[in-house]
């Protein structure tokens, strides 16, 4: 209470000590008023004359800097009249700008001449003359007269006299300023010159050259740039200028100009050209520094770089031109064997390609070294009878060489690139393009993210995992560490055509687990962006190299074969091996072969569904998984398929399949060898859009078979075996992805 009392005290003392100082301002001014009355009224105006009236000038009093400095104006401001700003010539164009000025008394005429323009104006008279053309003024010139300074002055129009200078001129409202800026004072001949034409830029690829304080210029309608600095330095041209004999010589790869300064006449490679314009020696009056111009166009041009004058944004646009590094054509001398046709190495718009082309389609590989400076383009199994082909390129945008080799039964490609350059592939018919680009470039196949996880500077790359759920149509990405509140300020991004739902969640171990579901069943993969991580979600074909499905036979309420002795059921040993033991090998980080399961527990699942799922996941292989059974002496390993199947993968069929697969097992198992064996009946087999096989492992019924099927390591080493043997099929016959 007491508190609240003591406030409103020194509240009201406040409110008192106001009043009283307003009351004292008041006074104050209203005594100012009675003692300066004529003060106060001629303030606001300026007693001049001119055209032989006196007036009370109330309008602008004007002021004028030149390059932002203020130029002196002696006490009489420039003037306005009907709009236009006029300043005494003295003050501004003699003293300031330090133009040559003179005034003739008895005729009236004024002289104003700096560089290479001379101006002749005459008191009263809207007509001018600038180097001996009429032209007619706005505003004549004026002698003025300041009553209060009792001086008189000649005013001529500022900004019609700066400009024709070569002067910019800006009228400033705010500032009641005429800003003038000096011009581009340049020699090439004799004199100085103000040069009034295009202050132009340079881009070279899309990036902007550096002019320093010499743009290029346009003399007799052509463009000239800098030799040391456009010409050398940007496009690596070799540069020479001898002062002595005034020769300029420029030379790239197999190009050599000679010109000559002062003359418009060249050499190219030995032969007469003529330019548009001479070579020039130019010099910069402010920086008093001089450089070497030739004639933009011819010289980039005869260099082999497209040229292109931008006029909405005065630029010379220098690119590279669309060039052919090397061609090898085997077309007239292709046996039977050979598949590739042509091989070429090109650029265009500021990409790199190789052009492999074939009589037929063809298999290949793309692959790159981890320190990304090395591409290998693998075409399997077509002979290729011809020398190894090494050939540098020393004009190239990203790559540096391109060798072609035997490598086994098929041709290596390898491509030296450096190692900022990404690279994707573009197929049409039997035209394989290797498309090497800058990275990050616009192209979707390298950047394009459907989701993207932001993660901070903090996060370990290598620790995170991920679990594929697509029987579930989901995945799961696990980071290291709580990032649950920086996802709040810093949000995961997707593309809602294909994922449904993002999570987020943290496990009892404290690591974030972000769970996206997606519409339908996807591939992914996850990659380290710096800032977050890029997962790229689509069809699995677009992003896994090699697809199978694992198919472990049986479940459910169809347990297939039992040894009751042993307690041994078909389906659960089926399903322990091909996936419980086989998913460490197929889902391992480092794992070649992306797998599809039919079924991951005991559930009975159709077999014409079976079938059609190896499709719907675009498999390239599948595998199936069953025991036999018989009488107690039958024992071994054979593998079935089924010779009404007549799908290939890249060449390889289910016969060889069966043969790779039965290899692998026998050697890694030693089993009995039942052979392979054709089974036209069983329905996972014909009715399967891809190469398949069905091993059946052993006899369940055979006393020393089911000692192995059900013992550990056994099982270990058949889920091993598979992995091996799908990995040999894609090494031999690969996806070409
Ligand atoms: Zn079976």
């Amino acid at each position: 209470m007491n508190k609240t009392v003591g406030l409103m005290c020194t509240q009201e003392k406040k409110q008192i000590i106001g009043n009283f100082t307003k009351l004292v301002i008041s006074i104050f001014f209203l005594l100012l008023l009675v003692l300066f009355p004529i003060a106060k009224v001629s303030a606001a105006g300026l007693s001049i004359k001119y055209d032989g009236k006196t007036i009370d000038y109330t309008s602008t009093q004007a002021k004028v800097t030149l390059d932002g400095k203020s130029v002196s104006l002696g006490g009489t401001p420039g003037i306005i009249i009907d709009g236009t700003c006029l300043v005494s010539y003295k003050e501004v164009f003699q003293i300031g700008l330090k133009a040559s000025c003179q005034y003739d008394s008895k005729n009236g005429t004024i002289t104003i001449r700096q560089y290479d323009t001379t101006i002749h104006m005459t008191l009263d008279s809207k007509t001018a003359y600038v180097n001996g053309l009429k032209k007619t003024l706005e505003v004549a010139p004026k002698k003025v007269t300041f009553n209060a300074k009792k001086v008189t002055k000649i005013y001529v129009p500022s900004r019609f006299v700066a400009e024709t200078l070569g002067y910019s001129y800006t009228w400033n409202t705010s500032k009641k300023t005429a800003q003038i800026v000096s011009p581009f004072i340049i020699r090439y001949d004799k004199d100085w010159i103000v040069y009034k034409g295009t202050k132009g830029k340079v881009t070279f690829n899309n990036k902007s050259v550096n002019q320093t304080d010499m743009p290029s210029i346009v003399l007799d309608g052509t463009t000239l740039l800098r030799a040391s600095k456009v010409i050398k330095d940007t496009l690596g041209a070799e540069y020479k200028y001898d002062s002595g004999t005034k020769k300029i010589t420029i030379s790239k790869d197999d190009v050599l100009i000679e010109m000559k300064v002062n003359s418009n006449q060249a050499l190219v490679n030995g032969k007469a050209k003529t330019m548009g314009t001479k070579a020039r020696l130019v010099t910069n009056k402010a920086t008093n520094k001089s450089y070497i111009m030739v004639p933009g166009s011819f010289t980039v041009k005869e260099l082999g770089y497209s040229y292109t004058w931008n006029s909405a944004t005065k630029t010379s646009v220098i690119e590279k031109k669309s060039t052919t590094y090397c061609s090898y054509d085997w077309s007239s001398s292709l046996t039977e064997d050979n598949i590739v046709t042509s091989v070429s190495a090109k650029y265009n718009d500021y990409k790199d390609s190789i052009v492999i082309k074939g009589k037929e389609n063809f298999q290949y590989t793309v692959s790159q070294s981890d320190t990304k400076k090395t591409l290998y383009i693998d075409i399997p199994n077509i002979y290729q009878n011809f020398e190894e082909i090494s050939h540098s390129i020393s004009d190239g945008y990203f790559i540096n060489s391109l060798t072609i080799s035997k490598k086994g039964t098929g041709i290596r490609l390898t491509v030296k690139k450096t190692s900022k350059a990404s690279y994707y592939t573009s197929c049409s018919g039997n035209t394989l393009s290797v498309i090497i680009c800058e990275n990050n470039s616009s192209n979707q196949s390298i950047s394009g993210y459907q989701l993207k996880i932001p993660v901070p500077d903090t996060v370990d790359f290598s620790a995170i995992t991920d679990q594929d759920q697509y029987y579930n149509k989901k995945f799961i990405i696990t980071i290291k560490g709580n990032y649950k509140s920086y996802f709040d300020t810093h949000p995961i991004t997707y593309d809602s055509a294909i994922v449904s739902k993002v999570a987020v969640s943290v496990t009892s171990s404290n690591n974030t687990k972000v769970t996206v579901t997606t519409k339908r069943l996807y591939g992914y993969k996850y990659l380290d962006c710096g800032s977050y991580i890029g997962v790229k979600i689509a069809n699995p074909s677009k992003i896994y190299k090699n697809i199978v499905v694992l198919d472990a036979g049986h479940g459910g309420k169809d347990s297939g074969a039992v040894n009751s002795k042993k307690a041994a059921y078909e389906k659960n040993l089926n399903l322990e091996i091909i996936y419980d033991k086989a998913k460490t090998y197929f889902n391992a980080k480092d794992s070649e072969i992306k797998a599809y399961w039919t079924r991951t527990d005991d559930t009975f699942v159709e077999l014409s569904k079976r079938a059609e799922f190896a499709k719907s996941v675009e498999a390239d292989l599948f595998i199936s998984l069953h025991m036999n059974s018989a009488g107690s002496t039958a024992k071994g390993l054979e593998v079935l398929y089924a010779s009404n199947n007549k799908n290939t993968m890249s060449g390889l069929n289910s016969k060889k399949m069966a043969e790779i697969f039965k290899q692998q097992l026998i050697e890694d198992l030693n089993m009995t060898d039942r052979g392979v064996k054709d089974r036209t009946r069983l329905i996972v087999l014909y009715k399967n859009s891809v190469p398949s096989v069905l091993i059946e492992l052993g006899f369940i019924s055979n006393s020393s078979d089911v000692a192995k099927l059900v013992d550990d390591t056994f099982q270990e080493k058949a889920a091993k075996a598979i992995y091996d043997a799908a990995l040999t099929c894609f090494q031999k016959y690969p996806t070409g992805r």
